[in-house]
């Protein structure tokens, strides 16, 4: 950890607990800093906040109310997911408190250096693939945030030899001031989250944040091909290295004749790519080229591709009846995703998709519906998505409850050849609580149906 002693004697408000903030809160404390915690759920309901309460800390539960602020605090831990419509958030804000995330303590804590990684699609993927690629690099690579350790706890105990790799959301991106990686890369921009953030602009200043204090000593990897990407770059001192799979970008990585170079370099052919999807081998070029500039071995890099099959519920092979293949993208919560999904394979689709409606409508899924046969919908968004089908003049046309039930009837309008893929377009919460647990209950039900 570096600069050990730079919280101590703070006063700090923890807005939002969740994994984050719980981390954040404990972290704070160890280094001798004031905590308050402040959380939307009630203390009763709240197991986080009665074991921050028995190490000392004050907690205020079921509300977040403005007077927290009359006492002086020096800054605020905001857990992402608070909007900053929030009236404290704004108080303090109009107050010239500043307000970060804990992804912002992680940066300021750690002595490893770090890889970040940002997009609208492929952040999960793309990070799975740079941890993988590092090893055995000659320092240990540490997965922090989303799919890991909290990446504050990560920063605490890493050392110069380790590397933390680590996915950020737009929205962990929006509280960060002096957050600085070694290499950040940014994959793609698409229209998402667009409630929160309320315009693509505000959206795309967002994720920029993640070039905003890099150095020439640093490296930005980009998509050369994402037009909103390579703008949003254009103002860092960083490095560029691209990367493209259409042209040859000899500066970054790119593929040419169905090989994958970096500089010049020859990596790997793309047939011996195991991951499906053409996006799949933007996540490739992103992590070569991220992986190869700290250390990585191509000998690592090349096991790791012709092994990797991805990420679960992303795209993921789940089995084969009767010649029918089952894939799993239930963590397709967009239109982007399910297009990219559409776009992986050359055999006939059933398709199955639906979900939570967030007012959004699915025509720029109608070019990537023509290899698809039949569309199987469910939940809440399942009348608008049947008149996509209809106007794109799929063949076949279905209702049905959800994700699980889909499945038989994906079968009886299937045939051996066939591909049958979850990839909803749409987030899961209307009837499931994660998308985990939708991708889980659809694998469940083919184990069924291959009984
Ligand atoms: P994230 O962590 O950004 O949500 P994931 O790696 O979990 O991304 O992939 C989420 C979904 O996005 C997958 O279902 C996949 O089909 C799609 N996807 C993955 N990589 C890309 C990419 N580079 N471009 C567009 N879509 C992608």
């Amino acid at each position: 950890m570096k600069d050990m002693n730079q919280f101590r004697g703070k006063r700090v408000l923890v807005l939002g607990l969740a994994k984050s903030g719980f981390a954040a809160s404990q972290l704070l404390h160890r280094l001798g800093a004031t905590i308050i915690v402040n959380d939307a759920k009630p203390l009763e309901e709240n197991e986080q906040a009665k074991q921050l309460e028995q190490i000392g800390i004050d907690v205020v539960c079921g509300a977040h109310p403005v007077s927290l602020l009359d006492e002086p605090v020096d800054f605020i831990v905001k857990n992402p997911g608070v909007p900053y419509s929030n009236p404290i958030v704004k108080a303090a804000i109009e107050r010239g408190i500043s307000v970060v995330t804990e992804i912002e303590l992680a940066s300021l804590l750690s002595e490893a250096d770090m890889i970040a990684i940002t997009g609208s699609n492929g952040k999960t993927t793309t990070t799975t693939l740079i941890v993988d690629m590092l090893k055995g690099s000659g320092r240990e690579p540490l997965v922090a945030g989303n799919i890991g350790t909290v990446a504050c706890e990560v920063a605490e105990t890493a050392t110069i030899n380790n590397i933390i790799v680590t996915e950020v959301s737009s929205f962990q991106l929006m509280g960060t001031e002096r957050f600085h990686p070694k290499v950040s890369v940014f994959l793609n921009l698409f229209d998402a989250h667009l409630d929160y953030h309320g315009t693509r602009e505000e959206y795309g200043k967002a994720k920029a944040k993640i070039f905003a204090n890099l150095t020439e000593d640093d490296f930005a990897v980009i998509n050369a091909e994402d037009r909103d990407v390579v703008s949003l770059a254009s103002q860092t001192k960083a490095r560029l290295i691209p990367f493209s799979v259409t042209k040859e970008v000899s500066d970054g990585a790119y593929i040419k004749d169905e090989v994958v170079y970096f500089q010049g370099e020859e990596i790997i052919s793309v047939a011996d790519i195991v991951l499906p999807g053409k996006h799949n081998l933007e996540n490739v070029l992103a992590a070569v080229a991220a992986s190869l500039l700290m250390g990585a071995t191509r000998k690592q890099i090349t096991e790791v591709l012709k092994t990797f099959s991805g990420v679960k519920h992303r795209l993921q092979y789940v089995g084969t009846k009767n010649g029918r293949k089952f894939f799993n993208d239930s963590k397709a919560t967009n239109s982007l995703a399910t297009q990219k999904a559409l776009t992986a394979f050359d055999a006939p689709i059933v398709l199955l998709a639906g979900g939570l409606d967030r007012g959004n409508g699915f025509d720029d899924l109608l070019p990537y519906l023509k290899k698809v046969k039949a569309v199987i919908t469910f939940g809440e968004t399942k009348s608008k998505l049947v008149k996509t089908a209809q106007v794109a003049g799929v063949q076949w046309i279905r209702e049905t409850k959800n994700a699980e039930t889909a499945v038989q009837e994906a079968y009886n309008l299937s045939e051996r050849g066939d591909v049958i893929l979850l990839s909803p377009a749409c987030a899961s919460w209307d009837q499931y609580r994660t998308f985990e647990e939708r991708g889980d209950k659809f694998i469940a039900a083919i184990g069924k149906l291959m009984e």
